[in-house]
């Protein structure tokens, strides 16, 4: 039996309200997407949410709604899944990545002032910066928010990780900081719904625009017509729009998951505590927690300085595999991903991503990994560390 990095709990609930929706009268399209999207808002203290079909949708349509096209520019965090910059370039905007911080992962507020005043100078500031919220914790939204006002810049907070934790005891997903957060909600995220994405926003127009756009471009509503109405048929496109549509079926599953928030963020957190514990005055090191952070804990990552051990963290990964546990990486930096480095970007420009790379790995981080699965992994790896 293998213990991996993350997986999914199911619970008789969440059977039951997916049966539900398949014997309803709506497999799509239904009352339960929009149940789905009151129960996130109301959770997270957002005024609007906006239901996908994936987190990468939601990015795209984010992106979209505040404008972004040919010839923009948008920033995120180089240590990130590579969906928080594609939904950039599908617009046909360019990327650019602002290096981390080493303490937290997450991109570095000193980091992006110090490259906003450069692109000033240049007159190439980006439109829509993209911390991504790495783990669960959440960025320093406080600077970051601030310097995007100062710069006259969008913000949209990549939550992916983060659904349920808090920042100065808010709700991640508010938009205190920024103008959209977005949440995954593929199966090893926090919550999940199969694959599932959701848009929380205070902006009532980018949450009209998100709707319109993940559903073709088309409108029903009378008051918005352009043309003449033909009759009780008639609807309109208006924009170029996608199929990004979440299911009923799938929102069911989601709206179930999400009763028990608070459970699998309180479980994820004692893993944590106790994984914490076991690593301290050793090799591992565990991963900081800002004081004004709850963080949701999709990831425990651990680092070693690998350059000064014996074991390499490839024949680390091997002996945890052979002892039963998955490790992971998360996550390698964009920029090295063949398709982005074409781009002709400058490694050494990202120091503690390059850092990061070298020493962080995953290890498992689930809401039902029994007390003796954790002690496997910390024993195996403690183990693996001590061993050549
Ligand atoms: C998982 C993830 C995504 C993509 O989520 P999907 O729902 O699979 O599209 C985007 N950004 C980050 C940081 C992620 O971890």
């Amino acid at each position: 039996m293998v213990i991996p990095y993350a997986r999914q709990s199911i619970s008789e609930q969440d059977l039951n309200a997916v049966a539900e929706v398949l014997q309803s009268d709506y497999l799509t399209q239904g009352p339960v997407v929009p149940a789905f999207e009151d129960a996130v808002a109301q959770l997270v203290g957002a005024k609007y949410a906006v239901a996908g079909n994936s987190a990468t949708s939601m990015l795209h349509l984010a992106c979209l709604a505040l404008g972004v096209t040919t010839g923009d520019l948008v920033w995120t965090s180089p240590n990130s899944f590579v969906a928080s910059a594609n939904c950039a370039l599908y617009c046909g905007a360019e990327i650019d990545f602002v290096d981390i911080e080493s303490e937290t992962f997450n991109m570095s507020a000193t980091a992006l002032a110090a490259k906003l005043e450069l692109a000033k100078k240049s007159n190439r500031l980006p439109k829509v910066i993209i911390p991504v919220h790495m783990g669960g914790q959440s960025c320093d939204m406080q600077s970051i928010g601030s310097l995007a006002r100062q710069y006259d810049i969008k913000v949209v907070e990549d939550a992916s990780h983060a659904i349920g934790g808090t920042y100065n005891s808010q709700r991640i997903g508010n938009c205190a900081h920024s103008d959209i957060t977005i949440f995954s909600f593929h199966p090893v995220k926090i919550i999940t719904s199969g694959e599932g994405g959701m848009a929380t926003t205070q902006d009532e127009g980018l949450a009209h625009d998100m709707r319109m756009l993940r559903s073709h471009g088309i409108t029903r509503d009378e008051s918005e017509f352009e043309f003449t109405n033909d009759g009780p048929w008639y609807y309109e496109q208006q924009e170029l729009g996608f199929n990004y549509r979440l299911t009923d079926i799938a929102a069911a599953l989601g709206l179930s998951q999400l009763q028990r928030i608070d459970s699998f963020i309180q479980q994820r957190n004692s893993i944590a505590a106790r994984y914490n514990e076991a690593f301290a005055s050793t090799l591992v090191a565990a991963p900081h927690i800002a004081s004004n952070s709850v963080s949701a804990f999709h990831l425990y990552i651990a680092r070693c300085d690998f350059e000064n051990l014996k074991v390499t963290r490839v024949q680390l990964f091997q002996k945890m595999k052979d002892m039963g546990v998955l490790l992971n990486l998360h996550y390698i930096p964009i920029y090295r991903q063949p398709y982005f480095a074409k781009m002709g970007f400058d490694r050494k420009t990202f120091p503690n991503a390059e850092r990061y790379y070298a020493q962080a790995f995953s290890i498992p981080m689930y809401a039902d990994l029994t007390e003796t699965d954790q002690n496997t992994v910390i024993s195996s790896l403690l183990n693996a560390l001590s061993t050549q």
